[in-house]
């Protein structure tokens, strides 16, 4: 039985563990936390990730915990609603023409649950990969505290700051905003406050454009923050902030919230010998559109399909088509988003808001809208 190491045990690390264990394969999975991370990140499975879960075993659960979604907003700040797209325009493409909110710490016990379903299947917890090496056909993991893991394959899912892209001295090329992002998970219900409200919705302003989106627990609003103020000015302005996207004569209710440094990133290689880097490991984006957790898990399963050839070039074609996919359509498209919903130059705007207008009311236009959003295009030829 063919061994494969796996960096990481997040969503992206998890599927391809899984993935491989359905495929034959024997899988280690080493995470340097004591458990699999709870906090709070993506939260949008997109139709053709859905498709991929559910064949890996793990849809049904994932939909009792989600909520779904059949429609995403545009809205302006000032006007309210510009547009509402409705992914049932994409019935005869996916079997999932919705998109599924749900957290991305929902998604990884079930994964876990299904690996450790399959003998010699394991997570080694604690395990902070800090070491690899190549010898013929093996690759040599050693964690920070001397232990060590062999395999024929090792698949670095182990996040942003990866230890195995650093190991294998892969650059990490792109580009670092020049803003934070703030995101106020709420316990409020926006739906009494805010008419119209989709479950994810895209709030156009010069000023202070924002993302309202649900999850199963809360409402999250997403706001740029400035990139050189203190932390505790900004939590201290925050609720100011909130009360400008509604104000309720009241403080907000706020569960928690935590800002971030946004970075657009592709690894220079995603594939060093027989060692392959998937998810955030290999590329970053905004979360504008929420391309960065199903991408990832993209890669995940197209790397177990090319494992399963045996075949080392149709594992080389997996990677270099993965890389392309991440520079030609992932950076490019959450970037389109980020750049459309911070224009200032009010004929530009108007502009845009009109073609969403224009796109949301033509369904041929619609679909071909949301194939890209949805990122089926990025995945299999689409017809007209
Ligand atoms: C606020 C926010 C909202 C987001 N919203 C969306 C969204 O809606 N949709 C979307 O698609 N994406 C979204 N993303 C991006 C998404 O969260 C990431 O793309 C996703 O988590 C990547 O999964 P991953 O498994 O590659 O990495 P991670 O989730 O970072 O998991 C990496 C794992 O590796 C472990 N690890 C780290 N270093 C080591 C090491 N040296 N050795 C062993 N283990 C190690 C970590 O403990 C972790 O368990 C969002 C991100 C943020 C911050």
């Amino acid at each position: 039985m063919i061994h494969v190491l796996v960096a990481g045990a997040g969503p992206v690390g998890l599927t391809a563990a899984l993935a491989l264990a359905r495929r034959g394969f024997r899988v280690t999975v080493l995470e340097s936390g004591a458990d699999l991370a709870a906090e709070s990140r993506a939260s949008t499975f997109h139709p053709p990730t859905l498709e991929m879960l559910d064949e890996l075993g793990v849809g049904g659960e994932l939909h009792e915990r989600g909520l779904l979604s059949p429609t995403f907003a545009y809205r302006d700040r000032a006007e309210g609603l510009v547009a509402r797209l409705d992914l049932a325009v994409l019935a005869g493409d996916t079997r999932f023409p919705y998109r599924l909110q749900c957290e991305q710490s929902k998604l990884t016990p079930i994964l876990r649950e299904h690996l450790l379903r399959h003998d010699g299947c394991e997570i080694r917890y604690d395990w902070h990969l800090a070491a690899v090496t190549q010898i013929g056909d093996t690759v040599t993991a050693r964690s920070s505290d001397g232990q060590v893991a062999e395999g024929s394959w090792l698949i670095g899912a182990d996040g942003a700051h990866s230890s195995t892209r650093r190991a294998i001295g892969v650059e990490f090329e792109g580009i670092t905003y020049p803003e934070r992002f703030l995101v106020a998970s709420v316990d409020e219900e926006l739906t009494g406050w805010l008419p119209d409200l989709a479950s994810v919705n895209y709030v156009f302003d010069p000023v202070e454009w924002c993302v309202l989106l649900r999850t199963p627990d809360h409402w999250r609003v997403l706001l740029p923050t400035p990139s050189e103020t203190p932390d505790d000015v900004e939590y201290a302005r925050l609720d100011a902030r909130l009360r400008g996207v509604f104000d309720p004569g009241r403080p907000w209710r706020i569960a928690h919230a935590s800002m971030y440094r946004v970075h657009q990133r592709v690894a220079a290689s995603f594939r060093a010998g027989r060692v392959l880097l998937a998810g955030d490991a290999a590329h970053v984006n905004n979360p504008l559109g929420g391309l960065g957790m199903n991408s990832g898990i993209h890669d995940a399963v197209a790397y177990a399909d090319a494992l399963a050839t045996g075949d080392p070039a149709a594992v080389e074609a997996a990677a270099t088509h993965r890389r392309r996919v991440a520079l030609d359509y992932v950076q490019s498209v959450s970037h389109q988003n980020y750049e459309r919903l911070r224009a200032t130059d009010p004929a530009a705007r108007a502009a845009h808001l009109d073609s969403l207008r224009a796109v949301a009311a033509d369904p041929a236009r619609a679909r071909a809208s949301l194939l890209r959003s949805s990122m089926i295009a990025s995945l299999r030829p689409v017809g007209a």
